[in-house]
C-alpha cells in the first residue's frame, strides 16, 4: 500500500502530491487528512504532510519510494478534518487534489502587506478643542495640527496625516500616550462592532418559534445532530431563530458558521447578529482579499471567534469544535461554486457537519427542491414557520394576463391595474417595489398574443435562438427554424422580451413624473457599495418606487412597502434549463414576500404571459406544497435532480476541430465504460454562448439515477482525459446537478 502525501499546505507553490510507502507498523492505522511526519528532499529533512489518498500500486519504482516515518502525535486537527473535506470534495465534484486543497484552506501570500492604520480622535469636541488652545498656547505647532485634523475629521488614515500634514509617528504616539487619540489597524478598523456600543434586547419568541427552537434544543440534550430544514414563509423570523439556536451552542463552547448569499450579506443583517453576540464574531465577504481572508482565518485558530459569517467560502473556516451550520436561504443558486471543484455548499455542509459531529440548520421560505425531497424521504428533519412573526397577513396577489392587455389596446409593460395600484399608493405616501425579472433572459422566444413559447419536443425546456437564424435545445442539439408567426395561433408579435430597467425607469418617470424613482441593478449600483447605498436610501423613505432585478428581492426589511410589481414574470420561466420552474417560483414568492411587512397589509402584482403555468399559479398562491408536488411530478417524468442525478462535462478549446473530436472521443470512451451500468448520455451540444472570447464551448450530458455511478463515470473520463495527449489542449470541467453552469 502507498499513501498520497501532501506538503505544506499554507503556502502558494502547492503544487503536488507525493507517494510514500507505509511501515507495516502504520498499516492499517493511516487515514485521510491524517498528519504525518515524512523524509523530504536530497537530504532527507524531516517534515509535516497530510495524507489525501491511498493505492495499491505506484507509478515509480519501489526502491525509490521513501517510507512514513510516524504519525504527527495528537493530529486530529480541524486542519485534518479540512483535507479530508477536501478530499472528498475532489471525489464528489471533480477536479485535481490541489484545486480542492486551494478551495478548502486559507493560503498565506508570500510577501504579507503591511497593515494600513488609523488613528481616531477618543476625546469629545470640547476636549480636544481645549487640547488644540493648549497646544497652539506651547507653540507645539505639529501637535496642534494633528489635533485640529483630528477635530475636522473623527478618523483619518495615518498616511494621509504623514503625506498632507507631514505628521511623524512620534507626535501620533504623544498624543496617543495623552489619551486624546488612539492607533488602529485595518482589521479592527474593519470590525464595526467597536463602534457599536450597547445590546439590544432579545425578542420574546413567537409560539412557533419557541416550538422549532425547542426541537432543535431536545435533540441537542440528546446529542443528536440532524440536518434540519426550517421552511418558514417570507417575515416569519428565521434569523430569531438560528439566534436562539446559536446561542445554544456557544454556550457549549462550541462554534457556529452562518451561510449566507451574498447578495444579502447587508449591513442590516450582520448588526442584527452584532447585537446579540458581540465581537465573538467574524465575516468574510467577496471584497477581502486573500492576505485579509487569512488574518480572519488566524482570528479564528487563536479563539477568537465563535461564529464566522459569510458566503459560501465561510464554510471552510477553522473551528476546531465545529457546533452548528446555519445555511441561509439555501435555494440560493450562489451556494453552488462556478470554480472548480464546482462544490454545492449546502452539500458540503452536511458532509463537514456529519464529520465535525454538528448540526445543520437549512433556512428558506421557498426550499429548494432538494431539501424538501430530502425531508419527504426522511433525511432532513423538517421545521415549519407558517406564520409572520408578528403576525401580519402574508401579501394579497393578483395576477395579471398581458395577453388580455395587448387585446384590450394596451401596449405599455404596465398593466392597468398595476398602474391604478401605483398611483394609489403615491397618494398615500406608501412604497412600491417594481421588480423586473430579468434573470432568465436568454434567447427564447414567446407569442406576445398567446403566450406560446417555442419548446425542444425531445426535453422540455424552451429552445434557444441564435443569431444564425436557428432554435436550439442546448440539453440535447435538437435544432430547428425561427419560426416566423406563433405555431400555436398565428400571430406576427412573436419574439424575445428587450425591455431592461433602465427603459423601465423611463417610462415609470414619464408616468409618475411627481414621484422619487431609484433604480437598483447591476449598472447603476457599482459593486457592493452602490448597492447598500440605494436600499438604505430607499429604506430612509428617499424614493416612493424602487426599480431593480432579482438584486432588490433580498437582503432589507422595508416596512413601508405595500406594493410589489413583477414584470414579466415569465422571463425566467422558459430559460433552457430544468430549474426554470423552481426559479421562477421562488423568485415571485421572495419578491411577494418584500410586500406588507409592516403595520399596513400588502399587495402584490404579477404580470405575465402565462398566467396558467404551474410555477405562477403556485406562486401567486403562495403554496409551496402545491408547487412541490406538480415540480416533483415533471422531474420524475424527465428524470431530472433531485430524482436522478446529471453531471454535466463542460469543453472548452480554442480550436472548434479539436474540440469537436475532444467530445466525440470522450463520449465513445463512455458509452464503452457504461454500458452496464446503463447511463444515459446526451449531447454534446453547444451552450447558449457557444463561443467566449474566441473559446468554443461543448457540453455532454450523463444521468443516472445513483450519484455513485455518476462519480465512476468522472473518475474514468478523469483518468483518461490524463493519459490522453488530444485532451492538452481542451479544458474538461465536471459539473455535478449544475445550476447555472457553463
Ligand atoms: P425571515 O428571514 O423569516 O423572512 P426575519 O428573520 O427577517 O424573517 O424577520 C422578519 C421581521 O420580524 C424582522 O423585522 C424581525 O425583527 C421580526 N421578528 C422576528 N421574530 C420576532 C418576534 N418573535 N417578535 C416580533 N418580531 C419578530
Ligand atoms: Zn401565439
Ligand atoms: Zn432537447
Amino acid at each position: 500500500m502507498y499513501a498520497k502525501v501532501i506538503i505544506d499546505i499554507t503556502h502558494e507553490k502547492l503544487d503536488r502530491v507525493f507517494e510514500y510507502s507505509i511501515p507495516t507498523e502504520l498499516e492499517g492505522m493511516l487515514k485521510i487528512g491524517m498528519e504525518v511526519f515524512v523524509p523530504f528532499g536530497m537530504g532527507n529533512r524531516r517534515i509535516k504532510g497530510y495524507i489525501v489518498g491511498f493505492s495499491k500500486e505506484s507509478e515509480y519504482e519501489p526502491k525509490k519510494i521513501k517510507t512514513i516515518e510516524k504519525i504527527v502525535p495528537k493530529s486530529v486537527s480541524v486542519q485534518s478534518e479540512l483535507v479530508a473535506l477536501a478530499v472528498w470534495m475532489k471525489e464528489q465534484y471533480g477536479g485535481t487534489m490541489i484545486q480542492a486543497l486551494k478551495t478548502v484552506l486559507p493560503i498565506k501570500r508570500q510577501e504579507k502587506k503591511k497593515e494600513k492604520r488609523y488613528v481616531r480622535r477618543l476625546v469629545s469636541k470640547e476636549e480636544g478643542q481645549r487640547k488644540l488652545d493648549e497646544f497652539l498656547q506651547k507653540n507645539q505647532r505639529a501637535r496642534a495640527r494633528l489635533m485640529a485634523a483630528l477635530l475636522d475629521q473623527d478618523c483619518i488614515a495615518y498616511d494621509v496625516l504623514k503625506k498632507e500634514q507631514k505628521l511623524t509617528l512620534e507626535v501620533v504616539q504623544s498624543l496617543q500616550k495623552q489619551g486624546i487619540l488612539e492607533i488602529l489597524s485595518e482589521r479592527v478598523y474593519r470590525n464595526p462592532v467597536k463602534e457599536y456600543q450597547g445590546r439590544e434586547e432579545k425578542l420574546v419568541l413567537t409560539e412557533e418559534q419557541k416550538e422549532t427552537v425547542e426541537t432543535f434544543l431536545a435533540n441537542e440534550r440528546l446529542g443528536i445532530r440532524p440536518v434540519y430544514l426550517l421552511y418558514g414563509v417570507t417575515g416569519s423570523g428565521k434569523t430569531e431563530v438560528y439566534m436562539e439556536m446559536i446561542e445554544e451552542v456557544i454556550k457549549k463552547g462550541k462554534q457556529v458558521i452562518v451561510l449566507i448569499p451574498e447578495i444579502s450579506l447587508t449591513y442590516q443583517m450582520v448588526m442584527r447578529f452584532y447585537k446579540r453576540f458581540g465581537d465573538r464574531i467574524s465575516i468574510i465577504n467577496s471584497r477581502l482579499s486573500k492576505g485579509e481572508r487569512f488574518d480572519q482565518m488566524e482570528r479564528v485558530k487563536n479563539g477568537e471567534v465563535d461564529i464566522m459569517i459569510g458566503p459560501r467560502s465561510a464554510l471552510f473556516t477553522p473551528f476546531d469544535n465545529l457546533g452548528l451550520i446555519v445555511v441561509d436561504e439555501e435555494h440560493e443558486s450562489s451556494y453552488k461554486s462556478e470554480q472548480v471543484p464546482r462544490y454545492h455548499a449546502r452539500e458540503t455542509a452536511v458532509f463537514r457537519a456529519k464529520m465535525a459531529n454538528a448540526s445543520v440548520v437549512l433556512g428558506s421560505a421557498t426550499p429548494s427542491m432538494e431539501a424538501f425531497y430530502r425531508c419527504r424521504m426522511g433525511e432532513y428533519v423538517l421545521l415549519q414557520l407558517k406564520e409572520r412573526a408578528a403576525k401580519q397577513r402574508m401579501a394579497e396577489v393578483y395576477t395579471v394576463d398581458m395577453r388580455e392587455e395587448l387585446r384590450a389596446g394596451n401596449r405599455s409593460i404596465l398593466s392597468g391595474l398595476l398602474y391604478e395600484k401605483m398611483r394609489q399608493r403615491l397618494e398615500c405616501g406608501e412604497q412600491t417595489m417594481l421588480f423586473l425579472n430579468r434573470r432568465g433572459y436568454s434567447g427564447f422566444l414567446s407569442c406576445r398574443s398567446c403566450g406560446y413559447v417555442v419548446k425542444c419536443p425531445h426535453c422540455d425546456v424552451s429552445l434557444s435562438y441564435h443569431n444564425n437564424g436557428k432554435m436550439v435545445c442546448h440539453y440535447c442539439g435538437y435544432t430547428t427554424e425561427r419560426p416566423k408567426v406563433c405555431p400555436s395561433c398565428g400571430s406576427k408579435h412573436i419574439s424575445g422580451f428587450r425591455a431592461g430597467t433602465q427603459q423601465i425607469e423611463e417610462l415609470i418617470r414619464r408616468e409618475f413624473p411627481s414621484a422619487r424613482v431609484l433604480r437598483m441593478d447591476t449598472d447603476t449600483t457599482g459593486g457592493k457599495e452602490g448597492h447598500e447605498k440605494i436600499l438604505s436610501a430607499f429604506a430612509n423613505g428617499q424614493g416612493d418606487i424602487l426599480i431593480g432585478t432579482q438584486m432588490i428581492v433580498k437582503g432589507h426589511d422595508f416596512p413601508n412597502v405595500t406594493l410589489v410589481g413583477i414584470l414579466a414574470a415569465d422571463l425566467s420561466l422558459y430559460v433552457d434549463d430544468f430549474r426554470s420552474g423552481e426559479r421562477t417560483f421562488q423568485l415571485l414568492v421572495q419578491a411577494e414576500g418584500r410586500a406588507g411587512r409592516g403595520e399596513r397589509e400588502g399587495e402584490a402584482v404579477i404580470q405575465t404571459y402565462s398566467p396558467d403555468h404551474y410555477a405562477i399559479v403556485h406562486a401567486a398562491n403562495q403554496d409551496y406544497e402545491g408547487f412541490y408536488e406538480e415540480e416533483m411530478e415533471y422531474r420524475m417524468m424527465a428524470g431530472y435532480p433531485p430524482c436522478e442525478n446529471l453531471m454535466a462535462v463542460y469543453l472548452s478549446a480554442e480550436s472548434e476541430d479539436l474540440l469537436e473530436k475532444a467530445a466525440f472521443y470522450l463520449k465513445e470512451y463512455a458509452k464503452r465504460i457504461k454500458n452496464r451500468e446503463n447511463v444515459q448520455i446526451i449531447g454534446p451540444s453547444a451552450p447558449y454562448v457557444g463561443k467566449v472570447h474566441d473559446i468554443f464551448r461543448r457540453i455532454l450530458y450523463f444521468k443516472h439515477q445513483e450519484y455513485g455511478i455518476l462519480i465512476e463515470v468522472k473518475n474514468k473520463l478523469e483518468e483518461y482525459i490524463e493519459i490522453n495527449p488530444g485532451y492538452q489542449k481542451v479544458r474538461v470541467q465536471f459539473d455535478f446537478n449544475p445550476m447555472g453552469g457553463f
